[in-house]
């Protein structure tokens, strides 16, 4: 699979400071922020720095020190926010089936309330 980055997709905006975001954690290679229409009392987007598509694309290309503070950053998202004792749900949209809106590889941190079954049927 060939993965062609768009750089001027909104997350690399905010990763280049063009847009405003509301920041939850910045690491090295890792920044998480509230979604701007959050679908639950929590909504957070974890985001790696570097021009990644979507997850298969990170995995495939990005060191394992991305990888490990990404993995690692969502986690710790998740203690900051408060939902692991109630429960969460972690959602990756990748490509046209999935409906993906920005072309930068990122995770729904979801919670606050009862989200529900996962899908719908179609
Ligand atoms: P996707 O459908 O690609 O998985 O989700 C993209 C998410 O990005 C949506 O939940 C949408 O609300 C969020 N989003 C789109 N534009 C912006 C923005 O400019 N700032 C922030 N914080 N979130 C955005």
């Amino acid at each position: 699979m060939a993965y062609t980055y768009d750089p001027q997709n909104i997350f690399a905006k905010i990763l280049r400071g063009e847009i405003p975001n509301k920041t939850v954690l910045e690491t090295d290679h890792t920044l998480a922020f509230h979604d701007i229409y959050p679908q639950a009392p929590i909504h957070v987007l974890v985001i790696p720095k570097g021009p990644y598509v979507t997850y298969d694309h990170f995995c495939a290309e990005a060191s394992d020190a991305e990888i490990v503070d990404y993995a690692r950053t969502v986690a710790k998202v998740c203690d900051m926010l408060g939902v692991v004792e109630d429960g969460w749900r972690l959602i990756s949209n990748a490509g046209a089936n999935a409906i993906q809106e920005v072309p930068h590889l990122h995770v729904h941190i979801l919670g606050g309330r009862n989200l529900g079954r996962m899908l719908q049927p179609a």
